[in-house]
Order: C-alpha cells, then structure tokens, then sequence
C-alpha cells in the first residue's frame, strides 16, 4: 500500500521580482513501512520536498496524496490537524524546547490529545524515553544534553503521537559519524517495532548507504526513485 504519492508536483518560491522553481514536477510514490531517504546537493529540493509531504506547505501544482488524504489544497487549519494526527518530524538543530526537561519535551505533543489519561501518558513518555535509550535522563534539560542525547529525545517526541509517518530533514547533520549512525540504527528499530514509515533528507553518503530505498532529487527533478536505485552512486 502506497503512503505517499506525489504526482508532477512542483513548488515555486516568489522572492521579488524572481520566481524560484524549486521542484519543477516529481513523480513518486513511498509505501507504507518504507525506509527512505531522499538526497542530492544543497538547495536541489529536499527541504521543500519534504515540506510539502509534511503539509508545512502546499505545491503550486501537481497532486499530493498522504495516508489516503488528498492534502493537495488542503488550508492551515486542515493541515495542521493532519499534521497532530499522521505526522512526527524530527529535525536537523533537534528543536527541543528549552525551559522544558527531556521527559516533558517528549510529552509536549500528547498534552494536545484529548482522551488520554494522565497515567497512560506517562507511560508512553517513559516507554518511549526507554526505547531511545534516555530512560535515565528523564529529567535533564536539553543544554545538560549531547547532540546525540538531545535527537533521541526528538525521535521520542515525534514517535509519542504514533504517527504513521516521520519525516527528518538531514536529522545527523550535526551529529559525528558514530552518533548518526545511532540515530540511523534507532530509527531502523523503531520503524521495525511500530510499523511506522521513515522519510529522512540527507547528503551524508554514508548515511545513505543505511537506506533501503533513495530517492535522489537534483536541481528540482527526482532522478532516482526508491528501491535502491542510484545506492552508493553519491
Ligand atoms: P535542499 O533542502 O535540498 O538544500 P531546498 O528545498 O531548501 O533545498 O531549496 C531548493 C531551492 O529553493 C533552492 O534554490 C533554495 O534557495 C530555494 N528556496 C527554498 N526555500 C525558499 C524560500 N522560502 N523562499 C525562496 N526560495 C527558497
Ligand atoms: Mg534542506
């Protein structure tokens, strides 16, 4: 079963008097329970590829299908439920929120969620705090963290709703070799444990080589797309 399917979408930004087409008609579709991820150079589209499947922004044309939605046109309010109820993002800078411990950073997007009791929610937060291996840092604030520490707090945080999707835009790009590929590794488990479908950015190749599907996107047109194809080519 398909998850997403984009169908000759494109995106254009206006600056001034300029029009930038960052996606110029991509094609593609990613099953569901896939592990993708998309590559190519620095301002080639990835960031606003993933905008649009993440529904922080509509395409100018084409057609965008999410969990069986057609979220094409949908409008802020819209997007924004969608986005609660199917979608987890982790970014690259980990965007945990400052004045708050791990634990609450990772129960921030259940608060939200009504009919959830109190004690059920603390179990989620703590099972998931648990499986990313920060079972015992619960309570630190995310300055008392390593950049390591801090994204496995943001893979908590975007699993604790659980979304069927994740999308990371170049989620290791701060991170050294061997932290990436922990992070790589815990979502490889995650996504094995919960069924829940991965979509990450990244230009690392040796990250790359961990995906079981590329999607390789240059100068706003999908060159590759999924099952391998291109692998190890970076
Ligand atoms: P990548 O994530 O692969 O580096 P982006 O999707 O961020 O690429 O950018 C693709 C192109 O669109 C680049 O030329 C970039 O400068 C341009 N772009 C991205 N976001 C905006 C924006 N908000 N306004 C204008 N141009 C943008
Ligand atoms: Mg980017």
């Amino acid at each position: 079963m398909e998850l997403i399917i984009g169908k000759e979408l494109k995106k254009d930004y206006q600056t001034g008097e300029v029009a930038i087409h960052a996606l110029k008609g991509v094609t593609f579709s990613i099953p569901k329970g896939a592990f993708v991820a998309i590559v190519g150079p620095s301002g080639s589209g990835k960031t606003t590829l993933l905008n649009l499947i993440g529904c922080l922004d509509r395409p100018s044309a084409g057609r965008l299908m999410v969990a069986g939605m057609d979220v094409t046109s949908f409008g802020k309010t819209d997007a924004a439920i969608f986005r609660g109820k199917h979608i987890g993002f982790i970014f690259q800078s980990f965007n945990l929120i400052p004045v708050l411990t791990a634990y609450e950073n990772v129960e921030y997007p259940l608060v939200m969620v009504q009919n959830i009791s109190a004690s059920s929610r603390r179990k989620q937060v703590q099972d998931l705090l648990a499986a990313v291996g920060m079972g015992d840092q619960q309570k630190k604030m995310p300055d008392q963290l390593s950049g390591g520490q801090k994204q496995r707090v943001a893979v908590a945080r975007a699993l604790v709703t659980h979304p069927e999707l994740v999308l990371a835009d170049e989620p290791t790009a701060n991170l050294d070799h061997d932290t990436a590929m922990s992070i790589l590794a815990l979502m490889k488990q995650i996504r094995k444990e919960l069924d829940t479908t991965f979509v990450f950015s990244t230009h690392d190749s040796r990250i790359i080589g961990e995906a079981e599907s590329i999607y390789r996107i240059e100068d706003g047109f999908l060159k590759t797309n999924g099952n391998g194809g291109g692998r190890g080519h970076d």
